[in-house]
């Protein structure tokens, strides 16, 4: 199982849909969903969440500050 060193919660009611977290995570880890939220907008979800590093660059560029970065200790390989 994949180590877990990073996850965000998007607020999707402030989301606006303007990719710049898209662009910023390093890993690739998010996308915009295909569903829109109240506004209209495509809000970022995380597609690909094993892939987060919790290094934070998507909170720092969005706009609106709908990113929280969580930061979670890697378990011991089994
Ligand atoms: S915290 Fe870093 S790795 Fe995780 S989604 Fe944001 S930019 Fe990508
Ligand atoms: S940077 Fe913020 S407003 Fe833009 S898509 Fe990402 S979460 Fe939404």
């Amino acid at each position: 199982m994949a180590k877990v060193r990073g996850a965000i919660v998007v607020d999707t009611v402030t989301c606006k849909g303007c990719s710049l977290c898209v662009v910023a995570c390093p890993t690739d880890v998010i996308e915009l969903a295909v569903d829109v939220n109240a506004k209209g907008y495509n809000y970022a979800y995380m597609k690909n969440p094993d892939a987060c590093t919790g290094c934070a660059n998507c909170a720092m560029v969005c706009p609106d500050s709908c990113i929280t970065v969580y930061r979670v200790k890697a378990e011991a390989a089994v």
